[in-house]
């Protein structure tokens, strides 16, 4: 009786700390819905330090749609304008948001992207290079495929432990991007060993995902159309399909583990992947898998 009421005291105070510590310290990351009125369903994404001193505005494409989003005390704390991959709807503003930018803070903004295709480049990290943002650690993942020049930006809060990763057009929640500038093998590295060694294997589960787009709901109608057909085929499956049938925005959401219980991009060895591929024998490459699978997303 007595030990487990020590016990509870501990869990109170453990969980009150807890609570303490995520409402003094946390890192912000703003989402700004970007070309919903034309399809694109695009985000671009503010991301603050704790204490709000010190900014990255991830893909700003559309400059009249981002920067009335942006509160002028937003505004003079941003140090870069950071691009996932040189496509238009991800680098399109940087020229016009950085020059706004530099007008109104009167600092310098840097252009970190994976290559000088985006407009205006700076900075062209190599993989796994890291930055400092405040408390932040930013550590990019360079992804070739969709485009060669794709970068996800890996953002860790050692203090709080927060952790969350910005993916552009490579990882989609329950998808990936096109390959446009690579191949299937390119796509199954570029997800299953540089996204997931760079994240790290103890941060899988605490890793929040906010990809380039919102196309949840079009790729769980993929997921269970080609590969878990039924019900209680993929208990993750079925959970993420109920939250996006209520919830037009999913970013952020979802963590890495996630993706890994459900997304078929990452689970190339799964038999009912492999079904869904005509590989039942399983004697498929995991590269020819992962062609596959896109060629049949890409059909639909
Ligand atoms: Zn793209």
């Amino acid at each position: 009786m007595h030990k487990s009421f020590e016990l509870f005291k501990y869990l109170k105070l453990s969980g009150a700390l807890r609570l303490q510590n995520i409402q003094t310290r946390r890192m912000h990351v703003k989402v700004i819905k970007m070309r919903w009125l034309t399809g694109g369903v695009n985000y671009s994404y503010l991301l603050s330090s704790q204490d709000k001193t010190k900014s990255w505005l991830i893909d700003p494409a559309e400059a009249v749609e981002v920067l009335p989003n942006l509160k002028p005390e937003e505004s003079v704390t941003i140090e870069a304008v950071v691009n996932t991959h040189h496509h238009y709807d991800h680098s399109g503003g940087n020229q016009a948001v950085v020059s706004r930018l530099v007008e109104s803070s009167g600092h310098d903004v840097k252009v970190i992207c994976g290559s000088h295709t985006s407009p205006g480049a700076t900075d062209i990290p190599k993989n796994l290079q890291e930055y400092t943002l405040g408390d932040l650690t930013i550590r990019c993942i360079r992804t070739p495929c969709h485009t060669q020049d794709s970068v996800c930006y890996y953002v860790s809060d050692p203090q709080t432990g927060e952790k969350c990763i910005f993916t552009g057009d490579t990882l989609f929640t329950a998808g990936c991007g096109r390959f446009f500038e690579g191949t299937g093998e390119e796509m199954d590295y570029a997800l299953n060993r540089r996204i997931l060694d760079g994240v790290g294997e103890p941060n899988w589960d605490g890793t929040k995902v906010y990809p380039g787009h919102e196309y949840t709901k079009s790729n769980v109608k993929f997921v269970r159309t080609a590969v878990y057909k039924n019900l209680g085929d993929n208990a993750a499956l079925d959970r993420l399909e109920q939250f996006c049938g209520k919830n037009k925005v999913t970013t952020g959401s979802f963590t890495i583990q996630d993706e890994l219980d459900y997304n078929p991009f990452m689970r190339l060895d799964d038999p009912s992947v492999r079904d869904a591929v005509d590989d039942s024998q399983g004697s498929l490459s995991r590269a020819k898998v992962m062609d596959r699978l896109r060629k049949i997303k890409n059909s639909m």
